[in-house]
């Protein structure tokens, strides 16, 4: 099958960029390979979303659904349970769904495929590996989506947007949060998360320190916190961690096409794919531009 676009990902910058595209009478085909649209937004159960693209403030699912309301009534193919796992210089995709393995061709294709969180395995911590360690965006999803209970007392490493909204989010669930780490001088994230999400809650923070050394057999039983001026460590007891120490752009699929440093010209990134966005408005606003000069692209030729 031939399109004019394939979008790879379904969060708020796919969504958007097919919206757009759909809107010039493109022909468009989204994969995506979760079961529902939306992406991240799908985890995102708390406020402080669509402040500026609709001027008003609602939750990430409510901001996914607004999209997918308006993409179902669009001309658009959509696949969904559908994973892109190749793209190649022929401008094709190999794309693993619910129909086995097919190909579709394309003239563009738009890279809307997030980002991934750095794992513990990205910092230096020594002691064991046992169950009760967590990335951020899993707890958050294992918490909001599946309800699971994933401990009492935890320690957060990392105090980006992502940790004081995990944090928050556990505090209202009745947990202990003993601290959130921070290695900079500063907490991370928005000043709203701040005043959200720490002082509305009392989180304890631990400024210009790190998680060296992780205690438990079987399960998470402390850390060992680390104060990278002084050297003093104290133990912090726990019986989960989550980590918030970044995101990086997912390109992996479109890695192969990079020659010398640069893509064809006919591949592109918008959404956290291209870089990370605090807000989710601007990965709407950014997919949505990126879509519309691509058609004008098109039109021109
Ligand atoms: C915890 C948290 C809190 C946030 N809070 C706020 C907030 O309060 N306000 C705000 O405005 N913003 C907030 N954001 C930011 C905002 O939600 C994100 O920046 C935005 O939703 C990212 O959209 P995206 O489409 O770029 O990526 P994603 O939502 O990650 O979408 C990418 C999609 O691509 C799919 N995909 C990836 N690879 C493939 C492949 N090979 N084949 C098929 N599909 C693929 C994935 O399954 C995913 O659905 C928050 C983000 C997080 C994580």
């Amino acid at each position: 099958m031939k399109y004019d676009i394939l979008i790879v990902g379904g969060g708020a910058a796919g969504m958007a960029a097919a919206i757009t595209s759909a809107e010039r009478g493109k022909k468009v085909v989204l994969a995506e390979r979760e079961s529902d649209l939306g992406g991240i937004l799908n985890q995102c159960i708390h406020y402080g979303f669509g402040l500026t693209y609709f001027h008003e403030d609602i939750t990430g699912t409510e901001y996914a659904a607004r999209f997918r309301k308006v993409i179902l009534d669009k001309n658009i193919e959509i696949m969904t349970d559908a994973d892109v796992i190749s793209i190649d210089e022929d401008r094709s995709a190999v794309i693993s769904g619910k129909n086995g393995i097919i190909k579709v061709f394309f003239d563009f294709c738009i890279m809307a495929s997030g980002c991934r969180e750095r794992s513990i395995g990205s910092v230096f911590t020594g002691g064991t590996r046992p169950a009760g360690i967590y990335t951020a965006g899993e707890a958050q999803k294992m918490i909001n989506l599946a309800h699971y209970d994933l401990g009492e007392r935890f320690v957060i490493l990392g105090s980006g947007n992502v940790g004081q909204i995990v944090a928050r989010r556990l505090k209202i669930l009745g947990k202990d949060v003993a601290a959130i780490i921070e290695r900079n001088e500063s907490l991370g994230g928005l000043n709203k998360n701040r005043h959200d999400c720490i002082e509305a809650y009392g989180i304890p923070v631990i400024l210009r320190s790190t998680v060296d050394m992780i205690y438990g057999e079987g399960r998470v039983s402390a850390v060992r916190i680390n104060n990278l001026d002084t050297g003093k460590t104290e133990i912090l007891k726990c019986d989960a961690l989550i980590t918030a120490i970044g995101l990086i752009p997912d390109r992996d699929v479109a890695e192969n096409l990079k020659k010398n440093g640069t893509y064809p010209d006919w591949l592109y990134f918008c959404g956290n794919c291209d870089n990370i966005h605090d807000m989710v408005d601007a990965v709407t606003m950014q997919a949505e531009k990126l879509a519309s000069d691509i058609c004008r692209l098109m039109e021109e030729r």
